[in-house]
């Protein structure tokens, strides 16, 4: 069932194979995902068109907390409280070598790319199973993630679309960061993952994961935070500008995979709000997690597991911040 060839289209197979359902979502996709592009055009990411200096301020005012110096990377936790903030800068991976490009729609733009999980948890569960504060109480600092039943793991298909999305942003001209590149052991943890974030002053973060669920579960979400206020969590400014992104990596994830949204979270909008992530309650800077499919269930893993399909995947994500960072005058 597995489709692993590289860089072949199956949309001819699929097509086939999935015509009806692709009718039937096209008469059940809300008017709203489909109008999210006409609502981008017209209206743009409305407040979050100046998120940057609200980001600053926010960020400044995250970054008044204590930094903690830079530990090597990969070193075991220090040891010191749990609400420790390990060193984030050393683990979150440069521009690639290559540079960015020197000029394109998004020069001066930063967007920071959270690859979810680490390959190395599953080796490290003590390390990533240590709490840590996410403001509304305290969490994991990470998890192995999820994988298909041909054991393809989350944590290689967050890092394939990851740097698939590194090669077409900084096409457009834009820095982009990895948060890690399995270039650590483990981790980070979800609190250092937002700090990744914050400290870059990124103009927009996106995580990405694909989803556990039970077999018969398909379709894609995107995770937006809610409004939180509790200790260091504190989203109001960034939930209206998060919208707005994530309405934008919906739209164009739906366009460019013609992938539906789920059919089991979200009520078929493919946009989930929570409240409980420490990688969005975090962060002072537009962010939102992506579940791009079901690893669990055999239709959603034969195309989670195409190279083919993740390059449409990471394409559409893309877009989506492409179209964000633009703002209101971008036509998608
Ligand atoms: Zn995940």
């Amino acid at each position: 069932m597995s489709y692993t060839g590289p860089g072949f289209d199956p949309p001819p197979p699929r097509r086939s194979r999935r015509g009806p359902l692709t009718v039937a979502l096209a008469a059940l996709v809300p008017g709203a995902l489909l109008g999210w592009a006409v609502y981008a055009a017209v209206d743009g990411p409305g407040d979050g068109g100046g998120s940057g200096s609200a980001s600053a301020e926010a960020s400044a005012s995250a970054s008044s907390r204590a930094p903690a110096p830079p530990s090597s990377p990969g070193a075991p936790p220090s040891g010191g409280p749990a609400g420790g903030e390990p060193g984030a800068s050393p683990s979150a991976t440069s521009p690639s070598a290559s540079g960015p490009a020197a000029s394109g729609p998004l020069k001066g733009k930063v967007v920071v790319i959270d690859p979810g999980h680490n390959p190395g948890n599953v080796r490290h569960t003590a390390e990533i199973n240590r709490q840590v504060d996410i403001g509304t109480h305290r969490k994991e600092c990470d998890t192995t993630g999820t994988a298909t039943d041909d054991g393809y793991a989350e944590a290689e298909f967050t890092l394939d679309v990851a740097h698939r999305m590194r090669a077409l942003l900084e096409r457009q001209g834009a820095t982009v960061t990895l948060t890690q590149d399995a270039d650590r052991p483990f981790g980070p943890c979800v609190d250092e993952r937002a700090r990744i974030g914050n400290r870059a002053e990124a103009d927009a973060v996106v995580s990405i994961h694909a989803d556990g669920s039970g077999a018969g579960n398909r379709g894609f979400h995107v995770i937006l935070p809610g409004a939180v206020r509790s200790g260091a969590a504190d989203t109001r400014a960034i939930v209206g500008p998060s919208r707005a992104l994530g309405e934008r990596v919906a739209g164009n994830f739906v366009r460019v995979t013609g992938s539906a949204p789920s059919n089991y979270v979200g009520g078929g909008t493919g946009l989930v709000t929570r409240e409980d992530l420490g990688g969005l309650n975090l962060s002072t800077v537009p962010k939102v997690f992506i579940e791009c499919g079901n690893m669990r269930d055999s239709k959603d893993a034969a195309l989670l597991t195409s190279g083919a399909w993740r390059q449409k995947a990471a394409r559409g994500i893309s877009d989506g911040i492409v179209s964000f960072l633009r703002g209101p005058g971008s036509a998608r």
